[in-house]
């Protein structure tokens, strides 16, 4: 018989985001055909075409609905299908087809538009309801929307994470936080996009999944086929099609060194993160989720450094109350305790946008509407974050800091609430922490240059790096076409981490890095160099800087430091603190197959 002919190997090259290698069928994903419709004006001879395209996608969205309510019928029974009778109810809905008709009319716009639109104000209509009911049909009508858009501009099925039943490489064309939060782990063995770079949330994201990633492969979603095996190395950026029996091969060479050293770093998790010299550096850890506990313990952080609050906002139609959130904090301080847990107020926008909010559509998200400044403009969800995060304080190991602060009246007002919040508390008899310790995180280049003024009103300081880099070098951490412009050693970025770390120590306060610089064992040295007294990474990459620092010279990482800030080349800073991080630890960043 004849043997069918093995297709050809074709490699892929992205930016590698989260490490790690794994092989298995691809599950291909595309996000953007319904995240934002396309709009494009439409003359009174085409509103029947609209109308009868309208009709169609209302069609086809009745039958897939149809399908899914009977398969849900014989796996579940009746009464889980019957979930599906209320999405039903909104495609016959005749205003609703009526008041499309309508916009499409009236504003000259194509279907997809309009429809958005309308559907979009339901939706928020709904949501301002405060009423059990509505809000379950909120989100019934967020998922009959998408699938309509979905419907009007392809005409294939639309894939569905939650629907991804075997072990896979999803491939995307971009994913959201909050998609991406979801990801089933055992059923996602590695992540790849066109879209994103190596400090968009999805990669973070990933990293603390520990699902290996690789970020920017442009059009990898649109030259992969669905089934297609492949192999995704998280280390090199490499996602390879259909790979040969001898990349097979050399990657399971890698796999076994990687497990070697993963025994090694397993010797140092309970080890003090202290230098060869005796200078001990904290070392604690990001997290996302209250269930992530354990891995910081796992990974022998001394403590949560950064609490990324916002993800208990996402993937949900309402806010959660401040009885949620206390409960979520105090989980994480009580798990931790008596270590410390840095809870950072939240940082929605930018690229983490909450679905039940529509929040109008920004040019610039990541110059706009995110972090602090929503907070000090919807004071009620201010003031239950902050009376949740006082509450949790009442264990004794809690922090709180704020994000993207860019002036001392951001502070200022901040604080003020956060004194209402304590006075309300105590007149309720509620207990909570009066001294809480309050920090800023420093990711704006303005917060660097009133460094002095700001360290004098609070106990310590986070920078940022992420962002940091993003504002001081005008580079998108999310666009990986400028990816190899978002550069860590840029004289002008160690220069500002150098003047904060100057303003906090001269004002007697600490001073962490809670950015990804600070999980990069190469760059770790740089930061401690520089004077930063705290490093707080994902729990996925801090027993590599602890075995790094473990093996560290202080008088070394000062050297690198100032070899760093008389350069004016940043790819020399790199190199000569690779050269560092390679000579103490010889074969950790050897991941080559
Ligand atoms: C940062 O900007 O470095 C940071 C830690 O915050 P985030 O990545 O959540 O924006
Ligand atoms: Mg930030």
């Amino acid at each position: 018989m004849a043997t069918r002919p093995q297709a050809s190997e074709h490699v892929l090259r992205g930016i590698p985001v989260s490490s790690g290698v794994c092989r298995g069928p691809i599950f291909l994903f595309h996000r953007s055909q319904s995240a934002s419709p396309l709009r494009y004006p439409v003359g009174p001879n085409d509103v029947d075409h609209e109308t009868a395209r309208f009709e169609q996608a209302l069609l086809r969205t009745r039958n897939q609905i149809l399908a899914i309510q009977e398969r849900v019928r014989q796996a579940m029974g009746a009464e889980d299908a019957a979930i599906f009778d209320a999405q039903m109810l909104m495609l016959d809905d005749p205003v609703l087809l009526d008041e499309v008709v309508r916009h499409i009319r009236r504003d000259g716009v194509n279907v997809e538009h309009a429809f958005s639109i309308v559907a979009h104000r339901y939706i928020t209509t709904l949501s301002a309801i405060g009423d059990e009911y509505l809000r379950e049909r909120v989100a019934d009508m967020r998922d009959v929307t998408e699938r309509i858009l979905h419907n009007l501009q392809s005409n294939e099925e639309p894939a569905d994470l939650s629907r991804i039943a075997e072990p896979c490489i999803l491939v995307a064309d971009d994913l959201t936080p909050s998609q991406t939060a979801l990801l089933d782990k055992s059923k996602v063995l590695g992540l790849a996009t066109d879209q994103g770079s190596k400090t968009s949330h999805s990669a973070i994201l990933a990293r603390s999944l520990r699902i290996p990633a690789v970020a920017g492969l442009e059009s990898a979603s649109q030259r992969v086929r669905n089934g297609q095996l492949a192999l995704l190395d998280g280390f090199n950026g490499l996602l390879a099609l259909d790979p040969s029996e001898q990349t097979l091969y050399e990657y399971g060479q890698l796999a076994r060194r990687r497990l070697a050293l993963e025994d090694r770093l397993q010797e140092v998790r309970n080890q003090p993160a202290v230098t060869l010299d005796g200078t001990a550096i904290t070392l604690s850890a990001n997290i996302e989720k209250p269930s992530e506990t354990d891995d910081v313990r796992a990974a022998g952080a001394e403590g949560v450094g950064l609490f990324r609050t916002e993800y208990l906002f996402l993937n949900r139609d309402t806010p959660p109350s401040e009885e949620e959130q206390f409960a979520a904090y105090r989980e994480v301080a009580a798990a931790l305790n008596p270590q410390p847990v840095i809870i950072r107020t939240l940082d929605l926008g930018g690229d983490k946008v909450m679905t039940h909010r529509q929040a109008p559509e920004e040019h610039n998200p990541f110059l706009g509407w995110r972090a602090i400044r929503i907070c000090l403009q919807e004071h009620d969800l201010f003031r239950a974050q902050l009376r949740a995060i006082l509450r949790a304080g009442a264990c004794g190991n809690v922090k709180m800091m704020y994000p993207m602060i860019s002036g001392l009246e951001e502070l200022t007002q901040a604080n003020a609430l956060l004194d209402r919040c304590k006075a309300e508390l105590q007149a309720e008899g509620i207990a909570f922490d009066a001294g809480l310790e309050v920090g800023v995180m420093i990711e704006i280049p303005a917060a660097v240059m009133i460094a002095e003024a700001l360290a004098k009103r609070v106990r310590f300081f986070s920078i940022g790096t992420n962002d940091l880099i993003q504002y001081t070098l005008a580079v998108d951490r999310m666009n990986p076409r400028i990816a190899h412009l978002y550069e860590p050693t840029h004289p002008a970025v160690l220069r500002l981490i150098q003047r904060t770390v100057q303003a906090a120590h001269a004002a007697g306060i600490w001073v962490g890095v809670c950015g990804e610089m600070a999980g990069d064992p190469v760059l770790a040295p740089l930061l401690i160099g520089l004077g930063a007294d705290e490093l707080s990474a994902s729990p996925s990459l801090a027993p590599a800087v602890k075995f790094l620092i473990r093996r560290l010279q202080l008088a070394d990482a000062r050297a690198l430091a100032a070899f760093a800030l008389q350069s004016e080349s940043g790819p020399a800073v790199l190199e000569k603190a690779q050269a560092l991080a390679e000579s103490i630890a010889p074969g950790l960043f050897q991941m080559k197959p």
